[in-house]
């Protein structure tokens, strides 16, 4: 064999190592975010390529992490994995910089609640007082809420509450396209770890980015919606109840529905 061939030849096997390099770092780390401690792999998920190596496939990979994520799906975490899971992925999205509202922020709004609360209620963002306190919903629209929540029977304690974005939009805006993108994943990712029965979005931004959808908070409210296996019911915010008080007797039959 000549010389530029053999070098040839080592080109194509170090361009196919790294390729295999990069499938399984992505394959880890999404095991990791489905909870995965460690990396498995079983012999039914070696084959031999064309030049007889023993690699993992791409499409076994891909096969790997759907069973992983069913796997997870099985497993049930215990209150104490929940509350070991929430505090590590708080102490991440604390030193979060993903997006310009790290700027300004005095404190990160991660959330509070029950860890296997049943009934999960999602804003939109951080006010002045939440952002000063870093707790979600304590301003007067948090008031309101809590009175919402003693209405069926419950207590702040006993639901989880957090917000789509974790840190206030300046003078209270809108959140905008790309911070809701940015942060997203933190929410998803308390879902998942909480899993409530019931997951409770409070007003248009809520409902919209839970739902990917562009439909009025008018239109989604009062009904179940699914978001990812798990009921979503949509309701009005507390803060538009404060400026809209005859709407109130609709969401309190809303919020009924999710008790
Ligand atoms: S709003 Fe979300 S994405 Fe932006 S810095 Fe805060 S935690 Fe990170």
């Amino acid at each position: 064999m000549s010389l530029s061939h053999q070098s040839t030849k080592l080109q194509e096997v170090r361009a196919e190592i790294l390729s295999l390099l990069k499938v399984l770092y992505d394959k880890v780390d999404l095991e990791r975010k489905f909870g995965a401690k460690f990396l498995q792999l079983t012999p039914t998920e070696k084959i031999h390529t064309s030049s007889e190596k023993d690699v993992t496939s791409p499409q076994l990979i891909q096969k790997s992490l759907f069973d992983a994520h069913k796997e997870k799906e099985k497993v049930e975490l215990s209150k104490s994995d929940k509350i070991e899971r929430l505090k590590e992925l708080e102490e991440q999205v604390n030193q979060c910089t993903k997006c310009g509202l790290c700027k300004n922020r005095t404190n990160v709004v991660f959330g509070t609640g029950a860890p296997d609360a049943d009934l999960m209620f999602v804003g939109e963002a951080p006010g002045y007082y939440e952002d000063v306190q870093g707790e979600p919903f304590v301003g007067r629209a948090g008031q309101l809420l809590t009175k919402i929540i003693e209405s069926i029977g419950l207590k702040r304690s006993d639901v989880y509450i957090a917000n789509i974005l974790k840190c206030r939009p300046p003078e209270n805006r809108n959140p905008t396209a790309n911070e809701i993108i940015l942060c997203k994943p933190h929410l998803i990712e308390q879902i998942d770890i909480i899993r409530p029965k019931v997951i409770c979005a409070l007003g248009t931004f809520a409902a919209q980015t839970l739902l990917d959808t562009k439909e009025t908070i008018g239109k989604l409210r009062g009904k179940f919606h699914d978001f990812q296996d798990t009921k979503l019911l949509a309701t009005y915010h507390p803060a538009y109840l404060l400026r809209n008080p005859n709407d109130k007797k609709k969401v309190w039959e809303d919020i009924k529905k999710g008790a």
